[in-house]
C-alpha cells in the first residue's frame, strides 16, 4: 500500500468534489443563494438544485494565507470582499471567469488547518456543508443570505451526500463485480531503457511506474485482479509484456506512456490513448481518455487514436496504450512531476478502467 500522506511533495492538495454531475448553462446567473460560517466552524451553503460544486484548498505562500474555495456556475453580479475574524481574515466572493462564482475563504497565518480531515456533505439538494475549524478559535458567525430557506419538502438524495474519505476521493471509482476481472497493467520502458526524459530530467520509466502502482492498488480495492508486468526499474523487453498478458487470460491489457516531443518543444502538451482494434479497445481507450483529460485541465486532447504499437497489436484481449502528458511540455511536466497529479492520473486511469468493465463486463 502507499503512504499517499508522508509525501513531502504533498505541499499543494486540491480537493475536487464533483458533488454532482448536472451542470447549470453557462449564462446563468450565479448558483450560489446563500452563504454562512458558523461559530462552530462550519461552512453552510445554500445553491439552485443540482448544482456542480467544485471545492479547493491551497496552503499558504508568500502571497496569501491558507485559502479555501468553492466554484459556482453561473456568473456572480457584484464581486466583494468581507472582512472576517477569529482565523479568517477575509471572505471574497469573485468571478474567476466569465460564468463563474467563486467563493474563497482566506485564513490568517497562524491557524493550523487539516484539510486532509474536511469533507463536503450534500444535506439535500441545494444545501451543503463542510467543517473548516474547530470551535476553539473564537468566531463570530458571517454570511450573507438565508441558508435554511425551505422550499418546501425536498426528499434527501442519497447520491449526494458524498463523503470525502481522502484528498483523492474527487473521483468516485464506480463498483464492478469483485473477483470476476483481471487486468494486465504495463508500465511502459524499465532499466536501461527510462523511456522519455523530460524537462529537469524527468524520467518516463519512474513517472508511469508509479502510476500504475497507484492503478493496481485502486483495482484491487474494488476486487479487480491485476498483474503489473513490471514493479520495479527492470528491463522488460516487449514479447514478455504480452505473454504475460495473452498468458493469464486478463480481460484487459493498459500499457502506461508518458511523452517526449521532437525537438523537446516546450509547448507541445496533451494526452492521448492508442487502441490497435476492435470497438472494446476503442471504448476502453475512450473512457480512459475522457478521465484523465478531467484531471489535466488545460492540457490538450490529443484524442483517441489507433496505433499500431506492439504492445497493442500482439495482445489478444482490448488492449490500450495511454500517454498521460508531454515529459518536455511545459504544462504537463510541471504537473507530472508532482505525486499529486500521478495520483489523480492513476485515479482517472482506474476509474476509465472500471468504467469500461462494468460496462462490457
Ligand atoms: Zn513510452
Amino acid at each position: 500500500m502507499i503512504k499517499f500522506l508522508d509525501n513531502k511533495l504533498f505541499r499543494y492538495l486540491s480537493v475536487f468534489l464533483f458533488l454532482n454531475s448536472s451542470i447549470l448553462p453557462v449564462k446563468s446567473s450565479s448558483a450560489l443563494a446563500a452563504w454562512a460560517i458558523n461559530t462552530n466552524g462550519v461552512l453552510e451553503l445554500r445553491t439552485k438544485s443540482n448544482t456542480n460544486l467544485k471545492a479547493y484548498f491551497q496552503k499558504a505562500n508568500q502571497i496569501s494565507g491558507d485559502r479555501f474555495w468553492v466554484d459556482f456556475p453561473g456568473e456572480l453580479k457584484n464581486p466583494r470582499t468581507i472582512k472576517g475574524n477569529g482565523p479568517i481574515k477575509e471572505i471574497r466572493l469573485g468571478k474567476p471567469d466569465k460564468g463563474k462564482t467563486r467563493l474563497v475563504i482566506e485564513f490568517k497565518e497562524e491557524t493550523y488547518l487539516k484539510p486532509l480531515t474536511w469533507k463536503m456533505v450534500g444535506l439535500d439538494q441545494n444545501r451543503w456543508r463542510i467543517k473548516l475549524f474547530k470551535p476553539k478559535y473564537s468566531f463570530k458567525k458571517i454570511g450573507e443570505g438565508l441558508v435554511e430557506k425551505k422550499r418546501g419538502y425536498i426528499k434527501a438524495n442519497k447520491d449526494l451526500i458524498h463523503k470525502k474519505k481522502n484528498n483523492y476521493g474527487y473521483l468516485k471509482l464506480p463498483e464492478v463485480k469483485r473477483n470476476k476481472f483481471e487486468v494486465v497493467i504495463d508500465p511502459g520502458h524499465g532499466g536501461p531503457d527510462p523511456g522519455a526524459i523530460g524537462i529537469g530530467g524527468i524520467r518516463e520509466t519512474d513517472v508511469v511506474l508509479e502510476v500504475s502502482k497507484i492503478v493496481k492498488n485502486l483495482l484491487s480495492e474494488k476486487g479487480v485482479k491485476v498483474r503489473l508486468t513490471r514493479t520495479n526499474d527492470v528491463d522488460l523487453d516487449l514479447p514478455p509484456r504480452v505473454s504475460i498478458a495473452n498468458n493469464t487470460d486478463a480481460d484487459i491489457f493498459v500499457s502506461i506512456h508518458a511523452n517526449a516531443s521532437r525537438g523537446k518543444r516546450r509547448d507541445i502538451n496533451g494526452l492521448e490513448t492508442f487502441y490497435y482494434r476492435g470497438w472494446r479497445g476503442r471504448l476502453l481507450a475512450k473512457r480512459i481518455q475522457k478521465q484523465i483529460l478531467r484531471v489535466s485541465p488545460g492540457s490538450p486532447d490529443r484524442g483517441v487514436k489507433q496505433g499500431r504499437f506492439y504492445v497493442i497489436k500482439n495482445t489478444r484481449m482490448p488492449a490500450v496504450l495511454v500517454e498521460i502528458g508531454f515529459l518536455t511540455g511545459r504544462l504537463d511536466a510541471r504537473r507530472l512531476e508532482k505525486i499529486t497529479h500521478r495520483k489523480r492520473l492513476a485515479y482517472a486511469i482506474a476509474k476509465g478502467i472500471l468504467e469500461y468493465l462494468d460496462k462490457v463486463g
